[in-house]
């Protein structure tokens, strides 16, 4: 790939020094709202763990994975979303973030694995009217062959990158940002809860991993640089300290690092992690 046309690029619209990047399930939402309706809606809880635990164990790819699990899911489409905007509960700081990201000219996109209709209906719900100037990038839905999506067993999902094994490679779209030319590239930032978030998790320039989870000792192990979040109170605290130029992004991931280390992440450090703190 050459150097990105930053007129190209949405989020570059507004000469933004800074872009705030986040997955949705487990991150901006408390539960998996994929997992919420294969429990509910679909084959259930039990062979939905095992699938969670055969990808991890790379048994099987993500994409093939979920596919799996929504095919499972029979009810309407709509149905589907209302159960979901009924069930599914935001991270109540998330709303304060993107209304400072609004205020401060940082661009908020959504990448995540789950499908945009429900995201969109999801975020609608909790922010409002002011939802819409978020980017949502994840994958679709499509009717089957001969049926509406409103019907009984009348939709499937649609891959972004079908020939991905994550089925939305999420770091496709980073890697258009990061590859501006370094005068107007601006300051990346990643936050997220687990294995969908592999693929972009070096593409960032600093990445907020949730409190006990998987994905901070990837990080730790992969070195890269990486800060521990609770809550979207904890983010949007480090973003504005950045963002004032109180701290650097190099700062936050050393704190990430030691957090790590204190055993304050919520998860067992490594022997085998990397002896120093990630740095770009
Ligand atoms: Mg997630």
């Amino acid at each position: 790939m050459g150097v990105q046309n930053a007129a190209a690029l949405s989020a570059m619209k507004t000469n933004p020094k800074f872009i705030f990047f986040t997955d949705f399930d487990g991150t901006i939402t408390l539960q998996d709202s994929n997992d919420y309706m294969t429990d509910n809606l679909g084959y259930g809880r039990e062979r939905r763990r095992q699938l969670n635990i055969d990808c991890l164990e790379d048994k099987i790819n993500f994409r093939d994975s979920f596919r799996d699990m929504m095919e499972s899911v029979k009810n309407p489409y709509n149905e589907c979303i209302q159960t979901l905007v009924d069930n599914i509960k935001l991270d109540p700081y998330f709303a304060g973030f993107f209304q400072w990201a609004l205020a401060n000219n940082i661009p908020v996109v959504v990448l995540s694995s789950g499908m945009e209709p429900v995201i969109k209906a999801l975020l609608h719900a909790l922010v409002g009217p002011d939802a819409d100037k978020m980017e949502v990038l994840g994958n679709f839905v499509k009717a089957r062959p001969g049926k509406s999506i409103n019907e009984e067993g009348g939709w499937e999902i649609e891959f972004r990158h079908p020939e991905s094994g994550f089925g939305h490679d999420k770091s496709v779209c980073l890697r258009e940002y990061s590859s501006l030319p370094e005068d107007i590239r601006p300051t990346m930032f990643y936050a997220g809860d687990g294995v969908s978030d592999l693929s972009a998790a070096r593409e960032t320039d600093l990445l907020f991993a949730k409190k006990g989870h998987d994905l901070i000792s990837y990080c730790a192990r992969e070195n890269v640089p990486f800060t521990v979040f609770e809550d979207w109170s904890t983010i949007l605290e480090k973003c504005k300290e950045i963002v004032e130029g109180k701290c650097t992004v190099k700062d936050a991931a050393r704190e990430g690092w030691e957090a790590y280390k204190a055993g304050a992440a919520g998860v067992k450090p490594e022997n085998g992690a990397a002896a120093k703190p990630a740095a770009k």
